[in-house]
């Protein structure tokens, strides 16, 4: 299918690897050029090259923590941008009793503010030209919390009460968001998160991931390039009239009617 795309200029945030990289290559072979953000220069760089071979596209790369003011003014300079993905790296586990102020703001600076800032820099520009996408990276913590996961069902609920309110604004000049909530996938995170699991328990890697495909209806993990596909679709031309929805890609794990 064409995504009617092409040429579009697109920014994906924390995208050297893992689900922002699936996003990247995704546009890319939608026929968008990129800017590609992540703090490690060398993963980011090889994401690029590749990019480029692949898909004939025009990739600039910003290296830099997105979730700070000086990283996003520096991504945000290369703009302006038709379709903006909003990514960056989850919080750590723990438990409810521990977590201080300081680990709260940190999760939400991470992964509600900071994709509040990258919208309201992008949208009104999307709003002038009369078209533009967004779609954030969550988590299906929003639809269904991870006891462990407390920081991120936390600031991604907020991000997901904005995100709620602002799509309906900006709908009416052809600008849509939509959240993307990832069930498991194959990536370092899934690696990091089984290998707690793996700590705590005293099970193996092979155990831990065992005991997690069984629990999910696909009996699988889900991988980058289906989560990428799914996040180029939102940002097509043919998805004008999605606004405001939170799509979970989890294999069926959260068991619900709707
Ligand atoms: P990942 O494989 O660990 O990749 C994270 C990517 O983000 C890397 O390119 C990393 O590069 C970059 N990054 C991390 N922090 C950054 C920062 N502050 N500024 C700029 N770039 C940053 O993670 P993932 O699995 O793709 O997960 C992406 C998001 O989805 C995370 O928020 C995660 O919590 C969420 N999620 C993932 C899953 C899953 O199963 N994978 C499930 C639910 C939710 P550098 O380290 O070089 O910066």
């Amino acid at each position: 299918m064409d995504l009617g795309i092409r040429g579009k200029r697109a920014l994906v945030t924390a995208a050297s690897k893992g689900l922002g990289r699936g996003c990247a290559e995704a546009l890319a072979e939608a026929g968008c050029d990129l800017v590609l953000n992540a703090r490690g220069a060398e993963a980011l760089e090889a994401t690029a090259a590749a990019l480029r071979a692949a898909h004939g596209v025009q990739v600039v790369t910003v290296a830099g923590d997105i979730t700070t003011e000086a990283g996003r003014a520096a991504v945000l300079a290369h703009g302006p941008f038709d379709i903006l993905v909003t990514n960056a790296g989850g919080p750590p586990p723990g438990l409810w009793s521990d977590w201080s102020r300081d680990d709260f703001i940190k999760a939400i600076d991470a992964n509600m503010l900071t994709p509040i800032a990258l919208m309201q820099a992008c949208l009104p520009g999307m709003i002038e030209r009369g078209w533009g996408r967004v779609v954030n990276i969550t988590s299906q913590s929003v639809k269904s919390p991870i006891p462990q996961l407390g920081l991120s069902n936390a600031a991604r609920a907020g991000l997901t009460g904005f995100v709620g309110g602002t799509a309906r604004q900006v709908a009416p000049h052809g600008v849509t968001i939509n959240n993307l909530l990832p069930g498991i996938h194959d990536t370092d995170r899934a690696t990091a998160l089984d290998g707690g699991v793996v700590k705590a328990r005293g099970i193996t890697m092979d155990a831990a991931r065992a005991e997690r495909m069984a629990s999910i209806p696909a009996r699988r993990y889900g991988t980058a390039a289906e989560f990428g596909a799914a996040c180029a679709f939102l940002c097509s031309q043919h998805a004008g009239f999605i606004v405001g929805q939170n799509l979970l890609l989890d294999g069926g794990a959260l068991n619900s009617t709707l």
